[in-house]
């Protein structure tokens, strides 16, 4: 108790501290200073790399294992990931796991937003409550990640003042203190804060409904991709926190880009067909609440095709899946004998692709299908 008293207060005066600082002091440094291009620069460049150790190291790295890292990767992570100064690598993924495990619940969620929104946000750390580490086994064995847990706020310090250092070699120590050192840790607390504050309040919930985490495009460029949450809380695993093309995620282009060089490498990605399947059930839930709520005589008939037209979805997905999968396992098999690229794997492999273009033109009708069964629904709510 007088632990977690300690630490409550400690906490308290750290997140207090800073932001009343910062509420203070960059405005009277920009009235009486201005503003140097060398600290915006610091500025931006610290919460850059912190912001993405945060993203791509604590996050999808440690605390979800969506993909493996070489050692120099893991270092600069836990390195730049500590100047967040959101406690340890360690403790960061065990509350982690512990969230994902049990989002929702107000006993075990550490940061449950059905403790309200401020709790979820920041008020969670101010609580300052002491938990065990739990389910980082895994994290515990290596040697890097111990390194960072004894050491982790000495080595933020010394990270953090990075541009301070430039700061003294240009003879401007007050501002890029003010700009690159106190206002980037406001501004990395509350962007981190905001995914388990606004990301399980406001937004879209395209995959599932099973839990209050939601897509929202409006956090991803603070957080470098971390805005999709429906979709992460429905596939942890996956390296990506947004799976479509004009979604924005730079930490996931980033892990591509390590992986293309060496340093990262067994990224993990949902199959495209799960998502599909995951986005129409959720739309045939929304379609089904439409259809109860609609008189019976305009409804008569469209529940049942609704159900059908979802079914037929359902299974070409499932047997697109499936062929692909066969075709990958098959590959492995012929690779391991040799055999592969002899002219019976090519006229294999071209038999496979003609049943590959079969699969996908099923798959385009029963989507046609599933298109027309859906504008039919919604316009018994225009009607
Ligand atoms: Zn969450
Ligand atoms: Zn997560």
């Amino acid at each position: 108790m007088a632990n977690q008293a300690r630490r409550s207060l400690l906490n308290t005066f750290f997140l207090l501290g800073t932001l009343a600082l910062a509420l203070i002091l960059v405005p009277l440094k920009l009235a009486l200073q201005g503003l140097r291009w060398s600290e915006v620069g610091m500025l931006a460049l610290m919460y850059t790399l912190v912001g993405l150790s945060v993203t791509i190291g604590y996050h999808r790295l440690f605390s979800h294992r969506s993909f493996r890292a070489a050692w120099p990767l893991r270092l600069g992570v836990l390195l730049f990931g500590a100047a967040a100064f959101e406690n340890s690598a360690l403790w960061w993924c065990s509350d982690h796991r512990q969230h994902h495990r049990h989002v929702d619940d107000p006993d075990r969620d550490p940061y449950a937003i059905s403790r309200g929104f401020w709790y979820a946000h920041w008020l969670w750390v101010m609580d300052g409550e002491v938990r065990p580490l739990e389910g980082v086994q895994d994290l515990q064995r290596d040697p890097l990640i111990r390194w960072q847990h004894r050491y982790h706020f000495w080595i933020g310090a010394a990270v953090a003042l990075i541009p301070v250092y430039v700061g003294l070699a240009t003879g401007h120590v007050w501002g890029h203190l003010v700009m690159g050192l106190l206002l980037r840790i406001v501004l990395t607390h509350h962007s981190t804060f905001l995914i388990n504050s606004a990301a399980h309040r406001w937004g879209t919930q395209p995959y599932s409904d099973a839990n209050s985490a939601r897509d929202n495009g409006l956090l991803a460029p603070l957080t470098f991709g971390e805005g999709y949450h429906n979709f992460h809380h429905m596939w942890q695993w996956d390296y990506r926190n947004a799976a479509r093309w004009y979604q924005w995620d730079p930490g996931k282009w980033l892990i591509s880009a390590f992986a293309g060089v060496g340093l990262a490498h067994g990224l993990r990605r949902t199959p495209e067909t799960d998502i599909r399947k995951a986005r129409v059930a959720m739309e045939a839930k929304r379609l089904a609440s439409i259809l109860a709520g609609a008189s019976p005589g305009l409804a008569d008939g469209l529940v049942d095709r609704l159900n059908r037209a979802k079914g037929r979805l359902d299974q070409a997905l499932g047997t697109l899946q499936d062929h692909r999968e066969a075709w990958v396992a098959r590959k492995v098999e012929w690779k391991r004998r040799g055999e592969a690229k002899g002219p019976d794997w090519r006229r294999l492999r071209e038999a496979w692709k003609a049943d590959q273009a079969r699969c996908r033109r099923d798959l385009r009708e029963a989507w046609s299908a599933w298109k027309a069964t859906r504008m039919q629904v919604r316009d018994i709510r225009c009607a």
